[in-house]
């Protein structure tokens, strides 16, 4: 019924690990509560307990949710830094480092998604090139 373990293996910050401990104690107090449920008649209790059941697993789902989108904030961080660290020029068409002169990345992708991508021949059309993130075509040596 819970796989609250293998979700969360991987929590690498305090707050979320003292929301996994919480959730572990839940479900750990859960399963005797219904254990102990399960030994009387009582449908009041065994309705209690069964509902407390339902308000861990949304717990878990939210939670898991949040780790998610945590990690997907992580990852947009790491990106946009490691493209803030290098320095680009616009020349004619797209942008390219200023000290390696490696590119052209897509005009596109850098403005609207702050992203690097390299753009690619169109081979055998030689003065085009694609970007395979978004698909904008340029020609080469034009001044857009
Ligand atoms: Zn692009």
């Amino acid at each position: 019924m819970y796989s609250v373990h293998s979700l969360y293996a991987n929590a690498d910050n305090k707050g979320m690990q003292e929301i996994i401990t919480t959730i572990n104690i839940l479900l750990a107090a859960h399963k005797k509560a219904k254990e102990i449920s399960d030994k009387l008649s009582d449908n009041e209790i065994k309705g209690i307990i069964a509902d407390m059941g339902g308000q861990i697993i949304n717990l878990e789902m939210v939670a898991k949710e949040r780790k998610l989108e945590i990690e997907s904030l992580k990852t947009e961080i790491k990106k946009l830094k490691t493209v803030k660290k290098r320095k680009v020029v616009f020349k004619d068409y797209a942008f390219f480092d200023r000290e390696t002169n490696e590119g052209p990345f897509c005009p596109d992708c850098y403005r609207n998604k702050t992203e690097l991508n390299t753009m690619s021949t169109c081979y055998p059309l030689d003065n085009l090139i694609k970007c395979g993130s978004c698909g904008l075509q340029l020609e080469k040596y034009r001044n857009y």
